[in-house]
């Protein structure tokens, strides 16, 4: 059965200033593998849909809301903090990068795809309940879990976070907040600096020293996030699916290939099959190496997909 690929052309009109690594050329590199690759042929394309601001306030702030939509500036780039900025594409971008997740959770929960990509910008697992930070504006993957509990009354939702960077908004969100879990993978020390200290249960950290590599994500993700998984049976899987931990990209210094990221990937369907009926919703983070982020993605897709899919991608 084809997994969901979801998108919007508004998530390309999203510029943070001539330079920034997080750039619309991140979505052509992951549509250019689409295509080179073959797995093009087993995804569903869909439109992603704008997400409502009662959507969007089921994670966020009211008034943080309310000011993201005042400063989306007519001309120019509106600063949010030293390194994410609003040009007048962002507003529609960061909407429909937070839609585009939301409507994953409606097409899995209504069967009509068995898991879901989102290829979306701006990303989302920086932005905290009343806070921009790191490229982040919305918590695209908290609204989308939100919207798990909320709309569909799902008890229990996890997320599964591998960017090389904390996700302080999601840890900001879940932290102690019945019927979530988030396990997540960073390196420790780095931006933000966070994840490190005392935490809820609900909350697993595996920090990674730079220069770890795939043996070390695996360890983990064995040793400490599929026990946790497993105890807590989640009924749908998230995954803040970032690149930047791959060996090419200069934004951090972990070494993962592609073949770790097809490798927790499985593993994260595996948990999805034993307790979720499969259902995973994966939505876009970091993964600034143009090239390494195209091939990471499929090598993603080819996980959730699944060893037993009849195509040879
Ligand atoms: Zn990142």
């Amino acid at each position: 059965m084809s997994i969901g690929f979801i998108s919007s052309p508004a998530c390309a009109g999203h510029e943070m200033g001539d330079g920034h690594p997080e750039c619309p050329a991140r979505l052509d590199a992951i549509r250019d593998q689409l295509l080179s690759s073959g797995i093009d042929f087993v995804l569903r394309h869909f439109d992603a849909p704008a997400a409502t601001r009662e959507q969007l306030e089921r994670v966020h702030d009211p008034d943080y809301v309310a000011s993201i939509f005042e400063r989306a500036p007519e001309t120019g780039i509106e600063r949010l903090d030293p390194d994410t900025c609003m040009n007048p594409g962002s507003l529609d971008a960061a909407l429909h990068a937070a839609g585009a997740v939301i409507s994953a959770v409606d097409r899995v929960m209504a069967g009509e795809v068995p898991s879901a990509f989102c290829a979306v910008r701006p990303p989302g697992h920086h932005a905290e309940r009343d806070k921009a930070m790191g490229f982040c504006l919305f918590n695209n993957i908290a609204i989308g879990a939100a919207h798990a509990r909320g709309h569909f009354g799902l008890q229990r939702v996890a997320i599964v976070d591998f960017d090389v960077h904390h996700g302080n908004g999601s840890e900001d969100f879940v932290k102690g907040r019945d019927g979530y879990l988030l396990c997540s993978s960073f390196q420790s020390p780095f931006y933000p600096f966070t994840g490190t200290g005392e935490l809820p249960g609900n909350i697993i950290n595996s920090p990674l020293e730079a220069g770890a590599g795939g043996a070390e994500l695996r360890r983990l993700v064995e040793e400490t996030w599929l026990p946790a998984l497993d105890d807590f049976q989640p009924q749908m899987l998230f995954v803040s699916a970032g690149f930047d931990g791959h060996r090419e990209d200069d934004m951090a210094q972990l070494r993962f290939v592609e073949d770790d990221y097809r490798w927790v990937t499985e593993r994260i369907r595996e948990v999805a099959d034993r307790h979720a009926d499969g259902r995973i919703v994966s939505a876009l983070e970091g993964g600034y190496a143009l090239s390494a982020l195209g091939r990471s993605v499929v090598a993603h897709l080819q996980g959730l997909i699944g060893a037993n899919s009849s195509h040879p991608v």
